[in-house]
């Protein structure tokens, strides 16, 4: 598997847990507020292969907890099984990150008992995920059928949502809801800026804003947070 990004460390991917961050290429989607858009359409050049990966994990034992994969979109990986499990053996802990639109990837994945702990995006109401995922249309058939998966999983788990001024109002977070009704975490991540998003000219909606988005969701699950702001 070639792994085109690798964070040596950090507090913030995987809760509760020091971590590193495998970036793996290619994405079903193509969200305009993309944090890693080079990555997604395959003209970045790959950092390093599984076994260059391994011989740096080998020396951070005691050092790291665990390993968080992230992409793109991990699941189009078809050596992603083998890939936790080998992390597995080596007495690390993994964390998925995820769109979403394999559920037949999860699925292998739970079922191995190969992950830990997985973050699901839920990009936006029914009516305007397509567009959020830069997309004419969309299937959310598979979406659900991740939630569901994700829910009765037994793992650790969270959904999120990047919140972006020109794509989300209040309203969408009763759709939002409906879609992940009973789950017991989720995370408004206000959308920042970086130079390698795509399209220029988008925004983090406002605190009154992001309140509002807090409230109408919490009808439906859990716990529900405003993550990454001051
Ligand atoms: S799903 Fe994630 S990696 Fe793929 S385009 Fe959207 S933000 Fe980027």
């Amino acid at each position: 598997m070639k792994i085109h990004g690798l964070q040596k460390m950090t507090l913030l991917d995987f809760p509760g847990h020091v971590a590193c961050t495998v970036f793996l290429g290619g994405c079903d989607f193509r969200c305009p507020f993309c944090h890693n858009y080079e990555l997604i359409d395959g003209s970045a050049e790959p950092l390093m292969d599984d076994e260059e990966f391994f011989a740096f994990l080998e020396k951070r034992g005691g050092l790291l907890d665990g390993v968080a994969v992230t992409g793109g979109e991990p699941c189009l990986h078809p050596g992603l099984p083998d890939f936790l499990a080998r992390v597995r053996e080596m007495g690390f802990m993994t964390k998925l990150d995820t769109d979403g639109f394999h559920p037949d990837m999860l699925r292998t994945l739970f079922g191995g008992g190969l992950v830990d702990y997985v973050a699901m995006d839920v990009k936006n109401s029914p009516e305007k995920y397509a567009a959020t995922c830069g997309l004419e249309k969309i299937d959310l058939s598979p979406i659900r059928e991740s939630i569901s998966l994700i829910m009765e999983s037994g793992i650790g788990y969270e959904f999120r949502t990047t919140v972006i001024d020109e794509f989300h109002e209040v309203a969408d977070f009763d759709g939002i809801g409906e879609m992940i009704r009973g789950a017991g975490k989720y995370f408004i991540q206000p959308f920042t800026d970086r130079d390698s998003v795509p399209f220029g000219n988008l925004h983090a909606p406002g605190r009154e804003k992001l309140a509002g988005f807090e409230a109408a969701v919490k009808k439906y699950v859990g716990s529900v947070s405003i993550r990454g702001i001051d």
